[in-house]
């Protein structure tokens, strides 16, 4: 077991941890990012990013979050795999562990963003995997000349939908009421892509399938109408759970489980911030989660200051 020492540990390497870490190596504080996947965290189940400025023409959203990784390394920052299990206090120390490992820093971001939610009907867990996706990107291509259905009404479902025509011969979008969330130009795509058709007021009952997914159970809310849709797969895009198992009654949450943060992202306790997806928020944009990570990393370092 081995105990390491930092100014500032980050949990979680999306854009707002990363945008944070970028920040606080340019203050000079010693940082460590721990993250449990891949850089780029929420962003990696998209392909494409449109809306974030200087990218006219839009960019790779792998190649952005690699290049702001790359940026906040080039800047000092200590960047690293693992799982955080627990983090605790003990004083002005936030002790973070990882495996048998401890991280210990004088104050900690929260990164960690969210996890896709499930539809919870029969079948779902069942056929995970087995045309059953949470990932266009990642499953996108195992879908080549299939049917396809696409679940959920935000942007999340709509642009994905749109890019999984470049796969699917034909894509049912299902949406439980009649008005989508979706920002209006990615509905505008949607409404001039050929393949897919929208089914609205509906939702799906079961997921059907022996080996892999071969139809659903879908049913109208408002006229009660049952009917069985064949298709190939269906990805499921109803929204995100936010990642705060780990913190186990630490910070305030709300009722859905993201972390209450001030205007200054920080927690109900000192020298823990969050950021990103994972706070209590009314925009969760690649934009707004920089921003985040922005205030975060400068309000830390003046939480420091302070308590030197
Ligand atoms: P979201 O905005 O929370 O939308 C979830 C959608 O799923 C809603 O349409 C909701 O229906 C539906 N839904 C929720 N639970 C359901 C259930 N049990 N059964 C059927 N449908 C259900 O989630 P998101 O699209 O994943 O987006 C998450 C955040 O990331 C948002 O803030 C979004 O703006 C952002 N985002 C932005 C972009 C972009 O800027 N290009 C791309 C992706 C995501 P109702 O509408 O009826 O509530």
């Amino acid at each position: 077991m081995s105990e390491k020492y930092y100014d500032v540990i980050i949990i979680g390497g999306g854009p707002a941890g990363l945008s944070c870490a970028l920040y606080t190596c340019r203050s000079r504080l010693k940082t460590l990012l721990i993250e449990k996947g891949m850089a780029g965290g929420q962003l990696l189940l998209t392909e494409r990013v449109d809306n974030y400025p200087g990218f006219p023409g839009g960019t790779s959203a792998s190649e952005l979050s690699e290049r702001m990784k790359a940026h906040a390394i080039e800047w000092g920052l200590e960047y690293m795999q693992g799982e955080v299990a627990s983090l605790c206090l003990d004083g002005n120390k936030r002790i973070i562990s990882v495996g048998d490992d401890m991280y210990v820093a004088r104050a900690v971001i929260i990164a960690t963003g969210a996890l896709p939610r499930l539809l919870n009907v029969p079948g779902e867990k069942e056929l995970a995997g087995r045309g059953v996706s949470y990932c266009g990107l990642c499953d996108g291509p195992l879908y080549r000349d299939k049917v396809i259905a696409v679940v959920g009404g935000g942007d999340s479902a709509v642009e994905e939908s749109v890019y999984l025509t470049r796969f699917a011969t034909k894509l049912y979008l299902i949406h439980r009421r009649d008005t989508f969330r979706a920002e209006k130009v990615l509905q505008e795509a949607l409404s001039a892509n050929k393949k897919i058709e929208v089914i609205l007021n509906t939702v799906v009952t079961s997921i059907n399938g022996k080996e892999v997914v071969s139809s659903l159970n879908i049913k109208n809310v408002q006229t009660g109408e049952e009917k069985v849709l064949p298709v190939h797969g269906l990805f499921i895009y109803i929204g995100m759970v936010p990642a705060t198992d780990f913190l186990k009654g630490l910070v305030k949450l709300d009722e859905n489980g993201y972390i209450f943060t001030d205007e200054n992202m920080e927690t109900s306790c000192k020298g823990i911030y969050a950021v990103g997806d994972v706070r209590n928020k009314a925009v969760r944009q690649v934009t707004t989660a920089a921003g985040d990570g922005t205030i975060a990393a400068v309000m830390a370092e003046k939480y420091l200051k302070s308590i030197e």
